[in-house]
């Protein structure tokens, strides 16, 4: 018999319902505690499909966002993954249990700070947390599988797209700041990219360089 709370049994429930069948991302939104990446105010809310508020006017995402574009990214095993919007660290958590590293960039000092105190405090390893600007990714940083962008990009810069390795997929919420954003999923391919527009979502605004606001 699973001992789970009955609030985890509905998140898993509204995740199938809402379409999500791969078992890889159903089990690893099963293991990543979410009430450790929200406020303590909103504990009790942890488990519901819904974005909350973190520090510095951000937001944590929705979990079906959160699984959606986890699926999305048909993550392996081998792979590097660079993920763009911190935040609380819970996305980067997810990736990281299905593959080998992922490099995620917060432009908020506080946000990048407490994100890696508690993703070392709950035992992940291969997540490595940058304080920087996801529009001027260091070149000593090398390319990656995959990338995941989880602020609102008004355009997908081209030079975000040349740091995915051939065949890499990059995800990204496109469309104005405030407002509907539409997510896209770009392939590298031999000749260039292949675009697929994929499901409406509300991001907040990625925004140029390191806040300068803690
Ligand atoms: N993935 C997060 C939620 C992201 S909210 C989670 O799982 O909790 C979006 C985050 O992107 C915010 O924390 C915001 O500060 C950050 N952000 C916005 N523009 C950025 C940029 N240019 N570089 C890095 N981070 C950025």
């Amino acid at each position: 018999m699973s001992q789970e709370p009955p609030e985890k049994m509905m998140f898993q429930l509204t995740l199938r319902r809402r379409g999500i069948s791969d078992q890889a991302v159903l089990r690893t939104m099963e293991a990543v505690p979410r009430e450790a990446f929200v406020t303590a105010g909103d504990r009790g809310h942890a488990y519901r499909d819904s974005a909350l508020g973190i520090a510095c006017g951000q937001t944590i995402s929705q979990p079906f966002v959160v699984a959606y574009m986890t699926e999305q990214l048909k993550l392996q095993k081998d792979h590097k993954v660079l993920e763009i919007g911190t935040g609380s660290g819970y996305q980067a958590a997810v990736l990281s249990r299905l593959c080998t590293h992922v490099l995620t960039i917060e432009r908020y000092r506080t946000l990048a700070d407490s994100a890696r105190d508690r993703l070392e405090a709950l035992g992940y390893f291969n997540i490595e947390v940058m304080l920087g600007d996801g529009f001027d990714i260091p070149a000593g940083a090398g390319d990656f599988d995959r990338i995941i962008v989880t602020a609102a990009m008004e355009q997908i810069p081209e030079k975000l797209l040349e740091r995915l390795v051939p065949g890499g997929i990059l995800i990204a919420p496109v469309g104005p700041h405030h407002g509907t954003q539409t997510l896209v999923r770009m392939t590298r391919t031999e000749s260039g990219f292949e675009r697929k527009e994929l499901v409406d979502v509300r991001f907040v605004p990625a925004l140029p360089g390191i806040a300068r606001e803690l």
